[in-house]
């Protein structure tokens, strides 16, 4: 019983120490858990925005390249710099559809003079001779600067990236020539890679210049001019000031990065591309890889424990075996020395013990007094009425006996039909008092078949520097003598 109290108690620290280790892993899981998904959020935004970003410049290279095309044909500058807008719309009309087929989101090609005049619009020839200088600054500031210039600016017709060049033909500056482009290129970049649902956003005060007004949706300062598969419930959870942020709804997670931005040509934010992502298999993929480790984790503690359980089961039911085996082996042992040192038919202490003892008592100068006694003619009563009834009479002797002495008194069987005792701390003429008291006590004694039965007694003090033969000599001599002084007596 301690010792299966003893294994439980051990099995419950080590359980404890590992259900600790095991809710320290899952705790790690947790964090680690975020700190993926922040990698992911990250790796993810950082993938869109070069993406986007690389996109615009290769938007702007090919289109410089296009404007030099054009603005390098003598034939093209000689119409532009005499206003011949016929002669220059049918010149150009193929290029311009071919343009348009191979970029979808192609739309503006607009010839405007040094005085930011509109000399020639090919996504709208009937419109011209408008002076765009108040609602165009990206032509202006070209006419004015002579420098390419790139950037989202809000037209009449329309609202697209541009990439602006001035017209310098052989030196000479006859205007502008500007390229425009749908602001869906940009998503559509994105898509083709990343499969996003998109919103394009401009800034509201910048679709005054505009001929066809419309009603846009609002979002912040933002007109929502543009929604590509994105659903409509999802508009009202955007938070503009933050970059990105994780939408769960029905089971699934989004991403939403809300900071791509398309500038005007000074650099102000004016149009934004919003962009969702559907990253629920990213997560569900994370979320069971991290279920599978920390079940296993789970069987593998559970695992231990179990093994645990059965070695200390084992263990300790081997020492409680072993325990067993001990108290066996003890009450063996005591029994052996009980029976090495008792007289077996009289059960009182042997000659064996006696020895022992005495040569003890001496060694530790222990006082008291000794009494050594003998059967009165016990041959004849062996004689008389068999040898089992004398051993009755011994048996009833030692009987008498214990009953008169004190508890810390030894007794014991000499031999024979010889006995001796130790009275502890008694004087002779106590011990003498004492002897009388034993021989009368068996003069007196009923024994079996009504045998009269007597005993003759020595008695001496045990004195200092006695050996124990001397002692024993020395009674056993008064004995001899009570015996010759006619039995019955005490001689010391
Ligand atoms: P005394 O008065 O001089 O002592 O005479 P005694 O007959 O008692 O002395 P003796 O030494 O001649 O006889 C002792 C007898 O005790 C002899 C022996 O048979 C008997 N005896 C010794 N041990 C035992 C025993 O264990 N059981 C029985 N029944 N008799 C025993
Ligand atoms: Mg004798
Ligand atoms: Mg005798």
């Amino acid at each position: 019983m301690k010792n299966n109290h003893i294994a439980l108690k051990y099995m419950f620290a080590l359980s404890f120490i590992l259900a600790v280790m095991f809710l320290f892993r899952v705790y790690y899981d947790v964090k680690h858990y975020d700190s993926m998904l922040e990698v992911q959020k990250q790796t993810l935004t950082n993938n869109m925005v070069s993406l986007f970003q690389s996109s615009e410049k290769s938007l702007v290279d090919k289109y410089r390249i296009l404007n030099t095309h054009f603005i390098n044909s003598n034939l093209i500058a000689h119409y532009f710099k005499t206003k011949q807008r016929e002669k220059l719309y049918k010149l150009l009309k193929k290029d311009y559809e071919d343009i348009k087929e191979i970029d979808s989101n192609f739309f503006v090609m607009h010839f405007i003079d040094t005085n930011n005049i509109t000399v020639l619009r090919m996504h709208k020839p009937e419109s011209y001779d408008d002076d765009l200088t108040i609602k165009r600054p990206i032509i202006a500031s070209v006419n004015k600067m002579l420098k390419t210039q790139t950037g989202f600016e809000v037209g009449k017709n329309g609202m697209v990236y541009r990439v602006t060049v001035p017209f310098i033909h052989n030196g000479e500056h006859l205007g502008v020539l500007e390229f425009g482009i749908k602001p869906e290129y940009f998503v559509d970049s994105l898509n083709e890679k990343y499969d996003v649902n998109s919103l394009i956003l401009v800034k509201k005060e910048k679709l005054d210049v505009l001929i066809k007004k419309k009603e846009y949706q609002q979002l912040g300062p933002y007109a929502i001019v543009s929604k590509i598969n994105f659903p409509e419930k999802f508009i009202k959870t955007i938070d503009l000031n933050q970059s990105t942020q994780v939408i769960y709804t029905n089971h699934k997670y989004y991403l939403l990065y809300t900071n791509l931005n398309l500038y005007d040509y000074k650099g102000e934010v004016v149009s934004k591309i919003l962009v969702m992502k559907d990253i629920t298999s990213f997560i569900d993929n994370k979320n069971s890889s991290l279920l599978f480790v920390n079940l296993l984790s789970l069987i593998v503690f559970l695992i231990i424990i179990s093994l645990m359980y059965i070695i200390f089961n084992q263990f300790s039911s081997e020492i409680q075996k072993n325990m067993k085996t001990i108290t066996i082996l003890n009450k063996k042992s005591k029994y052996l020395h009980t029976k090495a040192n008792t007289d077996e038919l009289t059960s009182i202490y042997n000659k064996r013990y006696f020895d022992n003892y005495l040569e003890g008592f001496i060694k530790l100068g222990n006082k008291g007094s000794i009494i050594f006694f003998d059967i009165d003619h016990f041959k004849d009563i062996n004689d008389t009425y068999g040898h089992p009834i004398g051993d009755k009479v011994l048996k009833s002797i030692s009987k008498c006996i214990r009953e008169h002495i004190r508890k810390n008194d030894t007794f014991a069987r000499w031999g024979g039909e010889e006995f001796v005792i130790i009275l502890h701390n008694l004087e002779l003429d106590m011990a003498i008092q004492k002897a009388q008291q034993f021989r009368k006590c068996i003069e007196e004694y009923q024994f079996e078949k009504n045998i009269p039965v007597t005993i003759s007694l020595g008695v001496a003090e045990v004195e200092e520097n006695d050996t124990k033969n001397e002692l024993m000599k020395k009674v056993d001599a008064l004995l001899y003598k009570a015996k010759n002084n006619g039995r019955n007596c005490i001689e010391y």
